[in-house]
């Protein structure tokens, strides 16, 4: 997709997020974020988006809430969250969707999605701690809506918020975020984070660089299933440099208690 097309749909996505943040809010109390490099984004609005977000994800997306997989995600943001900064904020939710894209993204809102192509595309449980300490990374520093209000003209605020666009947006919104990159500094510090909470949560910081293996290699015959990929980031120069990171930490490990094979056959029953 060409630069002006991103900047655009992503604009009217905001925009249509502004409008129902405000619903949501009851109007007046938000401050709308002007055209700058890196607007401030009012903590509020994320957090009027977490219910917005999860519902449009449960209507677009087939969301797999089996026992396994619901027990299996939750022991390891079990594991994770209390490693988190404390500074970290609002509620973060991790939901299993199904999608053959080996992939995971962050949601405005503090909501992590991960596709059922990633999970059946690492052998370990950890390897998804990793994946999901990289997308905590983005949702603690609140990329999605920053690098959506980045994209954000005043005029198309008003326009969408007197247009009322509503749930057509919100469906462009899934699609255009869901291939989203953050540019290669915000990456490389997700890939940091995640090597670091790894640690700090008592896992292999390894279990990192080798999920991003695992995703390297999990469809050659099929790259286009390989979303998480960013082609600004070469995969085997994060490898090296969380494989570097990860051979710095000083980590007691202590065992995951996740039946990871019985979560992974769960999706297929
Ligand atoms: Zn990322």
């Amino acid at each position: 997709m060409t630069p002006p097309r991103l900047a655009r749909e992503l604009g009217i996505l905001l925009a249509a997020f502004l409008a129902l943040a405000l619903i949501a809010l009851g109007a007046q109390r938000l401050f709308f974020p002007t055209r700058t490099a890196s607007p401030d984004v009012p903590r509020e609005l994320d957090d009027a988006l977490g219910p917005i977000v999860r519902r449009e994800v449960r209507r677009l997306q087939k969301v797999r809430e089996e026992p396994k997989v619901e027990a299996g995600i939750s022991a390891i943001m079990g594991r994770l969250a209390p490693a988190l900064p404390k500074a970290a904020g609002a509620k973060i939710d991790v939901l299993v969707v199904d999608s053959p894209d080996v992939n995971a993204f962050t949601l405005p809102g503090g909501l992590i999605c991960v596709d059922t192509g990633l999970v059946r595309a690492l052998p370990t449980a950890d390897e998804m701690a990793g994946v999901l300490g990289h997308e905590l990374s983005h949702a603690v520093s609140r990329d999605p809506l920053a690098l959506l209000a980045r994209q954000l003209g005043t005029a198309t605020v008003i326009n969408a918020v007197s247009g009322g666009q509503g749930a057509a947006v919100m469906e462009t919104m899934f699609r255009e975020l869901i291939n989203v990159h953050y540019g290669r500094e915000a990456e490389d510090r997700a890939d940091a984070f995640a090597v670091d909470l790894l640690a700090a949560a008592g896992l292999d910081p390894h279990a990192f660089p080798r999920a991003l293996a695992h995703i390297r290699d999990a469809a050659p015959e099929r790259p286009e299933l390989l979303k998480y990929l960013d082609p600004h980031s070469p995969i085997d120069r994060r490898i090296a440099l969380a494989e570097q990171r990860a051979g710095a930490e000083k980590t007691a490990v202590r065992a995951l208690p996740v039946d990871w094979r019985g979560l992974v056959g769960a999706l297929s029953e």
